[in-house]
């Protein structure tokens, strides 16, 4: 007979994993499942803003990560391939963490909290049944299939045709990819740096152990000739950037830490629910350089996570919850999309070294403010 969860959560990033937490920490039988092995490296900055703080807290998570001596960040540094350089102070406090470290360290929480989680399952389908929702997945090559009350999806920006959120590659824009690699032997200040080149940029971002992330995202048709691996395609983005190729000069990857994502969709729609609620990448993305997609898909699971509850106790309806939380999702995240997709456009064009720097020594409140309105307000429940 078909296990029945009281809620399964499709995909164990940030948004999946918290969600789970929540619910477990309810007393909810939960079960989260995800198609990966753990812990993994994955394509990603690293970078946890300051606007994640509060998030994290409100789902009492900060003393996990505490533990895991994330480094600490105040500034942000645009370097451009003329060498001229913008600086943004932070509006608080962020970190830099591997996702190998943070996304593990969020298994343990919702396992904590009573979660059972199923690593290496892949959610092949979902489909509506008398009690709710039947979940077909794929482990090691078997097909089973497990029973939910209900069902989130938080399977990220890659999803797959015929699953909910699901959007196609619009053929018209252009098509990015991104790649990570942690380096050792670079001495950073508690300074993100973005060093910004023809088709692209690379971050590099202090993590725990001394070491540095290095993640670039990239148009693909502007890195065709770039070869196949990693190493070849930070390489070549590097040799665009003259501070940056000194800056990795005497570095060292770090052997197995190495990641790589394609398509990376930029301009998909906001869309917050799908017959399933979308958490999460699933429901939108905004561009990395901004380096909120990770508090974002907190603050998606914050705001889900007592609609859910209450769905649960029976005293809201799958209607009513779709259209809360809908609703609940656009207002937060309509500007930041929106300023977000401005930011990387701006950034993005051939000319924009001539006259930014500039233009932000003279007018840095403006600068400031730019940044100020891609990012989330600080969350209170
Ligand atoms: C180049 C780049 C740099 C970035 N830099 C930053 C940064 O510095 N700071 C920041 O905040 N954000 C950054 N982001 C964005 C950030 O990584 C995402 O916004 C964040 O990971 C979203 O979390 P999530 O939980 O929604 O999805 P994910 O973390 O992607 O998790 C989704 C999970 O679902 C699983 N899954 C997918 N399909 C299935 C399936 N069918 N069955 C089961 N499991 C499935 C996947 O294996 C995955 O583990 C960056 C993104 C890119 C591409």
């Amino acid at each position: 007979m078909t296990r029945i969860y009281d809620a399964a959560v499709l995909g164990a990033g940030l948004a999946g994993s918290s969600l789970a937490k929540s619910l477990a920490d309810k007393g909810w039988d939960t079960l989260l499942v995800d198609r990966q092995l753990f812990p993994r490296h994955k394509v990603c900055g690293e970078f946890l803003s300051p606007e994640s703080q509060s998030t994290l807290q409100s789902f009492g998570l900060h003393e996990a990560i505490a533990s895991l001596e994330p480094r600490r960040i105040s500034l942000a540094r645009l370097i451009f391939e003329n060498g001229s350089e913008v600086e943004l102070p932070l509006p608080g406090e962020a970190m830099g963490l591997s996702r190998y470290s943070l996304d593990a360290a969020l298994h343990r929480t919702a396992q904590q909290a009573g979660a059972s989680l199923q690593t290496g399952t892949t959610v092949k389908d979902v489909r509506r049944a008398g009690y709710g929702f039947s979940v077909m997945t794929k482990q090691g090559g078997q097909r089973c299939s497990v029973g939910a009350r209900i069902v989130i999806a938080a399977w990220g920006s890659n999803g797959h045709a015929g699953l909910p959120g699901y959007r196609r590659e619009d053929p018209a824009k252009p098509s990015f990819m991104g790649v990570k690699t942690h380096f050792s032997g670079i001495v950073m200040e508690p300074v993100i740096e973005l060093y910004f080149f023809r088709g692209g940029y690379m971050g590099l971002c202090p993590v725990e152990g001394g070491l540095v992330n290095a993640s670039a995202l990239l148009r693909r048709d502007a890195f065709v000739n770039a070869g196949q691996t990693v190493l070849s395609i930070i390489q070549a983005a590097a040799r665009r950037n003259p501070m940056l190729n000194r800056k990795l000069a005497q570095a060292a990857m770090v052997k197995g830490t190495q990641a790589a994502v394609a398509p990376v969709q930029l301009n998909r729609k906001l869309l917050a629910w799908d017959g399933l609620p979308l958490l999460g990448d699933s429901a939108t993305m905004i561009p990395p350089l901004c380096g909120d997609g990770m508090s974002m898909a907190l603050r998606s699971s914050a705001i889900c996570a007592p609609l859910a509850d209450r769905c649960l106790r029976g005293e809201l309806s799958h209607a009513e919850w779709e259209q809360t939380y809908t609703q609940a999702v656009r207002k937060e995240f309509k500007g930041p999309l929106q300023w977000g997709r401005l930011l990387q456009g701006l950034l993005s064009l051939s000319n924009t070294e001539s006259w930014l720097p500039h233009a932000a020594r003279l007018a840095p409140g403006l600068a400031q403010q730019l940044v100020q309105a891609t990012r989330l307000k600080p969350y209170s429940c």
